[in-house]
């Protein structure tokens, strides 16, 4: 079976600049996954690399399973997100991993899927490339996530498909300004150093 180059989400380039989406307006990616077009653009990265490995004549679910039996690292790290996708929880029966948070086998899914960004692999991830992953990861499974973290990765996914990452003080400041409510000025911002250079308002009593 020919197999896309491991770590994951290089068969396809990246958008060269972040551009609206044709089907929600928003920057393309703040939609996902509930806008289609939003949800496509970066699910194509999955995607390629799924349909890579899988050829034309294996089934999508026998794939899924042979790949969520073998350890991360063996597949790029999209297959083993795309199989998660494809096979239902057998507790809970959403999609595995994205359960309700007292979901013990989705949770159990989704942490044994972050060997690969932990180091030890001989491919390394960029910085990138895990940062999308966990907002993508995070999105889907937005019931499992608090409002904030969950506006975060919307605010910030349109980003990191172009390939950008943002530094810990800049994530920090946008969680911050999320906090305090500055969500809207947020999503006009044109880039993280926009987000974070968004000045403290005078305390209003
Ligand atoms: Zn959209
Ligand atoms: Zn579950």
């Amino acid at each position: 079976m020919a197999r896309p180059y491991p770590p994951g989400a290089r068969l396809l380039a990246r958008p060269d600049a972040v551009r609206p989406c044709a089907g929600c307006g928003d920057p393309l990616g703040r939609g996902y996954p509930t806008c289609a077009t939003c949800a496509d653009a970066v699910d194509a990265y999955w995607k390629a690399d799924w349909e890579a490995l899988r050829g034309d004549d294996t089934a999508d679910r026998d794939l899924a399973a042979d790949v969520l039996a073998e350890p991360a690292g063996v597949y790029p790290w999209t297959c083993t997100d795309w199989a998660l996708r494809l096979i239902p929880c057998p507790a809970c029966r959403a999609e595995l991993g994205t359960g309700d948070p007292g979901c013990l086998t989705c949770a159990r899914a989704d942490q044994s899927r972050w060997a690969w960004d932990h180091g030890g692999m001989p491919v390394a991830m960029t910085q990138n490339e895990h940062t999308l992953r966990v907002a993508v990861a995070a999105l889907r499974a937005a019931d499992r996530h608090r409002d904030t973290v969950v506006a975060f990765w919307r605010l910030t996914l349109p980003f990191l498909l172009v390939g950008e990452t943002f530094t810990a003080a800049q994530a920090r400041r946008i969680r911050v300004l999320l906090l305090a409510g500055r969500a809207e000025e947020l999503a006009e911002s044109p880039g993280y150093a926009a987000m974070t250079a968004l000045p403290d308002l005078p305390w209003r009593a």
